[in-house]
């Protein structure tokens, strides 16, 4: 017996532009250490609401993306980043 179910495969992938690389900024720039004791530069990869931002969207690379979670969970356990946001917007 054949079921009637309609044909999944139709959806397509919308992706418009061009495929960006992302780089890993920790890769290209040998200089920028990632520190738990420096938060303002852990900042750019967390969220507003405090958490870490998916590799896939900051572009860091497997390795450094490693580090930088580790990193933030240091700085959030000595209190110098938020586990999560805090304020009356919850
Ligand atoms: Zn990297």
């Amino acid at each position: 017996m054949r079921s009637t179910r309609p044909d999944k495969g139709t959806d397509k992938k919308k992706r418009r532009g061009p495929p960006r690389r992302k780089v890993c900024p920790f890769c290209a720039d040998k200089n920028a250490r990632i520190d738990y004791k420096n938060p303002a530069a852990l900042k750019r990869l967390v969220t507003e609401r405090g958490k870490i931002v998916p590799r896939r969207i900051s572009g860091v690379c497997a390795r450094h993306q490693r580090q930088v979670a580790l990193a933030i969970k240091r700085a959030r356990h000595i209190a110098l980043m938020p586990y999560a946001a805090t304020g009356a917007a919850a």
